[in-house]
């Protein structure tokens, strides 16, 4: 029986023809910038994105830090969502490594911050307060329902930065689900944001890697950044073969895994006891009534029993996500699993 792995996009295998351009892939010491896969992986992001230059590194959260390395200095404070992954999945890592203090405000439940909020954060300039330096937003809102910022809401926060000094990151993991969601060109989401990470080993279907879009002087800075992580990797094209693949296969089907995404979503609509959470991506969360008989221990070894595996969260969240592994019959067979175990 084929198990139906819906815990996350990172669980996908690479597709044949990744395989097969990493085998073939033609490599060089990345960190003497002479791998020709990955400077050809970083041109074609960075043009995909509608920015100047591009620096491929280990992994969204490498990707993010870097970003907020080259951003701010020590002492610098960098206003971030309370429910963003940089705040609560990534070790807090800008504090430990960086010195950086993240400002967390509410995320909304669309996943924006509030303008109003923003601006009251953004610190005068005085000895007894660390100097705001950056704002950070994220694209789709991975714990926000996987819901996708719109390009005019990061024009909007992209203004107030400017207005006050501040430069814009975008945490745009999933920016290309985002992009298929509003049915936009990537380049128009990320247009005011002064930097941008995506990654290539989610719903991209890559193995290994994530990206850094910015403007050259910033990404020469960047690159220094992940130098000093331990980044800076050598034959890197074996990786950035695939990457490639990712960038000219994978984006256009993301609306597939949307689609099924949402008739997972009217399925289990129609169970009892279950309240689906608004749906706009690939990330469906549910969660069970008061009124519903079953623990979510329950649920979640019922359907691993039946080869479904799904996580778990906080107060009885539970998520799934689609990625180009799930085919319609999966679909079906989850719903099947679902209606038996609830
Ligand atoms: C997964 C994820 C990251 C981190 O990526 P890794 O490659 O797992 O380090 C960052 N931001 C968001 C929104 C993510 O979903």
């Amino acid at each position: 029986m084929k198990v139906i792995d819906l815990r996350s996009d990172t669980v996908t295998q690479p597709t044949p023809a990744m395989r097969e351009a990493m085998y073939r892939a033609e490599v060089g010491d990345d960190v003497f910038g002479e791998d020709p896969t990955v400077n050809r992986m970083e041109e074609m992001s960075a043009e995909r994105l509608g920015k100047e230059a591009a620096l491929f590194v280990a992994s969204g959260t490498m990707g993010n830090l870097v970003a907020l390395l080259a951003h701010c200095g020590r002492g610098d404070e960098a206003i971030v969502g309370d429910r963003s992954h940089t705040f609560l999945f990534e070790q807090g890592g800008m504090a430990a490594l960086g010195g950086i203090t993240p400002r967390p405000l509410p995320n909304r439940p669309d996943g924006t911050l509030d303008l109003t909020d923003i601006e009251r954060a953004i610190r005068a300039d005085d000895d007894h307060f660390p100097r705001s330096r950056l704002i950070c937003l994220e694209n789709t809102h991975n714990y926000c329902n996987g819901t996708p910022l719109t390009a005019a809401y990061t024009a909007q926060v992209a203004r107030l930065a400017r207005a006050h000094g501040l430069r814009l990151h975008l945490d745009g993991a999933r920016i290309f689900n985002a992009a298929a969601a509003l049915q936009v060109e990537v380049r128009e989401l990320v247009r005011d944001v002064d930097s941008v990470m995506f990654c290539l080993s989610k719903g991209l279907g890559a193995p290994v890697g994530s990206l850094l879009c910015a403007d050259g002087d910033f990404i020469a800075q960047a690159r220094r950044a992940r130098k000093v992580v331990g980044g800076g990797m050598r034959q890197a094209g074996i990786l950035a073969a695939a990457g490639i693949v990712a960038l000219e296969q994978m984006t256009d089907r993301l609306v597939d895994d949307h689609r099924r995404a949402r008739r997972l979503a009217e399925g289990l609509a129609l169970l009892p006891g279950v309240q689906v959470a608004p749906l706009s991506s690939n990330i469906l969360y549910f969660s069970l009534s008061a009124e519903s008989s079953r623990t979510p221990e329950q649920v979640v070894e019922g359907l691993e029993r039946r080869g479904i595996r799904l996580l778990g969260r906080e107060n009885g969240r539970f998520r799934i996500v689609l990625h180009c592994w799930i085919s319609d019959e999966d679909v079906e067979r989850v719903l099947a699993a679902l209606q038996q175990v609830l």
